[in-house]
């Protein structure tokens, strides 16, 4: 469904990416870990197309070419992200949040049935849909941020950190919904320095070094590998 081949990012003089190569199939739960600064965020704005890519860099879905296509249209196509910090806009409410996630849609019906979708997925979010944002708590925002992305019901979705900054009660919670959604039949890219919850959520993985792919296999092989357990598990 995803493909990147060769993906090439420059910060200016600044080689962000070199030369990375991933996929994800339809209706797997994928995970890219890696520490900080190792370029996960930056693999995910390239396949938005919130940053550019360097030329001869291979950025696919379902076929077609998005480092060509803009970023709204590769919404239309299926594919939302989660932003990492989960920008919700806090003056807004619950709800209002939730429809600025549909802006490109206009059809009145599609944003009710995104709605009917996001509050099965979430039902906290329904008994808050008229409160501030800015209101709510981390790992509230965090549902918020993902229920907006989900209000295009997308093909796939791209998550990025979204167990940043919240306890380890929070962080169960969030993963539990990640593998709900991911059961419903959603594909998933998920970017994650936690990577213990990463692994056991996941079909198969990816470890990010500098830049560069280190290690990949199922998420099963890669949580008993020596180096990935010394390195990102903390054995
Ligand atoms: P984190 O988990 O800390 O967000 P990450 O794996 O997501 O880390 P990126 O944010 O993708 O890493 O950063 C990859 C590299 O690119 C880092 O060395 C970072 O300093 C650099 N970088 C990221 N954004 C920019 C930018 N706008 N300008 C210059 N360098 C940048």
């Amino acid at each position: 469904m995803l493909e990147i081949k060769d993906l090439n990012v420059f910060y200016g003089a600044i080689h962000a990416l070199k030369g990375i190569s991933l996929t994800v199939e339809e209706g797997e739960l994928v995970s890219l870990i890696g520490a900080n600064g190792a370029g996960k965020t930056t693999t995910l704005h390239a396949i938005s197309g919130l940053i550019p890519s360097a030329p001869g860099s291979v950025v696919s879905l379902d076929g077609a070419d998005l480092r060509k296509t803009p970023a709204n249209k590769i919404i239309s196509m299926g594919l939302a992200h989660v932003p990492e910090g989960r920008h919700v806009f806090a003056r807004m409410t619950v709800e209002e949040n939730l429809r600025m996630g549909a802006y490109i849609l206009r059809d009145q019906k599609q944003i009710a049935s995104g709605l009917e979708l996001v509050y099965t997925h979430f039902p906290r979010l329904k008994e808050r849909r008229r409160q501030l944002a800015g209101t709510l708590s981390g790992g509230e925002q965090q549902m918020l941020a993902t229920g907006r992305a989900l209000m295009t019901e997308p093909k796939i979705l791209l998550m990025d950190e979204p167990s940043m900054g919240l306890s380890p009660l929070l962080v169960k919670e969030i993963f539990a919904i990640i593998e709900t959604l991911h059961k419903s039949g959603i594909t998933i890219l998920l970017v994650e320095q936690n990577a213990k919850m990463a692994l056991a959520v996941a079909d198969r993985a990816y470890v990010l070094e500098t830049g560069k792919i280190s290690m990949s296999g199922s998420a099963k092989e890669l949580a008993e590998d020596d180096r990935v357990r010394k390195a990102y598990l903390g054995a």
